[in-house]
């Protein structure tokens, strides 16, 4: 809520008219990742057209080369994966890039069908090897091919999960015998006598390699982010077409992920739109502000953002240990002076401390700080959370920002020689974020809903004058990534069929 999008018209693209066709090749480039066999084809067979120049190409389509880095990739084709041609290079404009993809340009893609050459038993080892038609081969441990077993005793299918318990599970198990079916498969014979019987393409997909691994995780939870700064022309989506139609919702959220931002325009202007659109994905997230919420100026506000002030740029709802991934906002009136709309990319924003000041990154990936934030809305409430101002994972990488200076505690949980570095580390990411070359601003109009990446981006808003005759209003909802992404991987799978 805080972060009402407010004014300037900022040039925005409208990717989705080029996509009943277009944009679905580009999106299921970015769909698939790891396994992009089939589609490899049609991919290079649109590439020819000029349909890539569709500006939504260059967000979604790096996807298809998110088997990652070069290097990553070289591993595929000389181990696991027989890559075939090359993938078209997308173009990106602006100085945004690709965490870890400075080099896009050589993606390959594996042929269609994994056929299996030959398998063996390498009992020292304690490994199954699998020797692909290609020359490639893969390794898999006897423990976790006797747990995976895919018989209707070891895996309930209806549901795709594991029946096998752990209790039942040898993890010494050896292997009496391992061979290549007549319809290309490997089979197993275990010593208690259980058969099991693997495809080779799932076998693929579930290779060990690295490489493979990689691949396989950008699949499922499209990691990949372009990155930008105030040169970012906002993705833009018809929001009938996207509410309507699978491709256009498929695209949006796409690009929602990768980008951390898109536009729709085209909302009747009236209360509910926010509700509908997280009907369209799943279920919004209720929170202490009610399932929807109203930004207005309002007398006695609970929140500052119900009031006519500036927001400084900031994260919603850091006073919950899981703050929102995702929000909508909806404009429904605007003000007729002010009330602009701000955002930055926090992940860029982080990548350019780390680089410019690296004991500030430190510092603010590491300090817990506590938030507060307490009142009476849907509820009374009185949330305190403790959280780093920058979250990264168990290899570095930034995966959320936590950073509301309306709501950060008075209470300071530091030693006192450590209050000092934390303000000037503070203050460097806010100065950095700050920059006008890092933020895009933009006047939502009624009928626009802008939706962004509360785990990403910080947003706030100009100040606006307040006419209580045409009174600015915009209503808001949140929604977390789990169901987001969720819908995402139902839609692509839809869209591209299973692939
Ligand atoms: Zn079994």
């Amino acid at each position: 809520m805080y972060g009402a999008p407010g004014s300037v018209a900022r040039p925005t693209f409208r990717l989705l008219s080029l996509f009943p066709l277009t944009g679905a090749a580009c999106v299921s480039a970015a769909a698939l990742g790891g396994d992009i066999s089939r589609f490899a084809h049609k991919l290079a067979l649109r590439e020819q057209s000029d349909m890539w120049m569709s500006t939504f190409a260059r967000f979604a389509l790096p996807g298809l080369q998110r088997t990652a880095s070069a290097t990553a990739r070289q591993a595929l084709r000389a181990r696991c994966h027989p890559w075939a041609a090359a993938a078209p290079r997308p173009s990106f404009m602006g100085p945004a890039h690709i965490r870890g993809h400075q080099t896009l340009g050589s993606a390959s893609i594996p042929l269609a069908h994994q056929s299996v050459r030959h398998v063996r038993a390498l009992d020292e080892e304690r490994l199954v090897e699998v020797e692909w038609e290609d020359g490639g081969h893969s390794l898999y441990p006897f423990t976790w091919l006797r747990d995976n077993c895919q018989c209707p005793l070891c895996t309930l299918e209806s549901a795709q999960a594991r029946l096998l318990p752990l209790s039942d599970l040898d993890i010494h198990t050896g292997v009496d015998v391992v061979e290549v079916t007549n319809d290309n498969k490997v089979s197993i014979a275990w010593p208690d006598q259980h058969m099991s019987v693997f495809d080779g393409d799932w076998l693929k997909k579930h290779c060990f390699s690295a490489a493979a691994r990689q691949a396989m995780q950008e699949e499922l939870f499209l990691n990949e982010r372009y990155y930008w700064d105030s040169k970012l022309r906002i993705p833009t989506a018809d929001y009938q077409e996207v509410l309507h139609d699978d491709k256009a919702a498929l695209a949006w959220l796409l690009a929602l992920r990768r980008v951390g931002i898109v536009y729709l325009k085209g909302a009747p202007g009236e209360k509910g739109q926010v509700a509908r659109l997280a009907d369209r994905i799943g279920y919004l997230r209720l929170t202490f502000y009610g399932h929807t919420w109203q930004v207005q100026d309002k007398a006695m506000a609970n929140n500052v953002a119900y009031t006519s002030g500036k927001l400084s740029l900031h994260t919603d709802y850091p006073a919950l240990h899981f703050a929102p991934g995702v929000q909508f906002l909806h404009c429904i009136n605007q003000a007729v002076k002010g009330g602009e709309s701000e955002v930055v990319d926090g992940f860029h924003m982080a990548e350019k401390l780390q680089r410019e000041d690296p004991e500030a990154f430190r510092t603010l990936t590491s300090v817990r700080v506590d938030f507060t934030d307490t009142g009476t809305d849907y509820c009374d409430f009185m949330l305190q959370s403790k959280k780093r101002i920058i979250d990264v994972d168990a290899e570095g990488r930034v995966v959320r920002i936590n950073y509301n200076n309306a709501t950060r505690d008075s209470v300071l949980d530091l030693p006192l020689h450590r209050v000092q570095p934390f303000y000037r580390a503070l203050k460097a990411y806010v100065n950095i974020m700050n920059r006008p070359e890092n933020v895009v601003t933009y006047k939502m109009e009624p009928g626009d809903i802008v939706t962004f990446d509360n785990w990403r981006l910080l947003h706030g808003r100009r100040s606006y004058v307040s006419r209580p005759d045409r009174l600015r209003h915009l209503e808001g909802a949140y929604l977390d990534w789990d169901e987001v992404m969720s819908r995402l991987r139902i839609l692509r799978k839809a869209v591209h069929g299973d692939l």
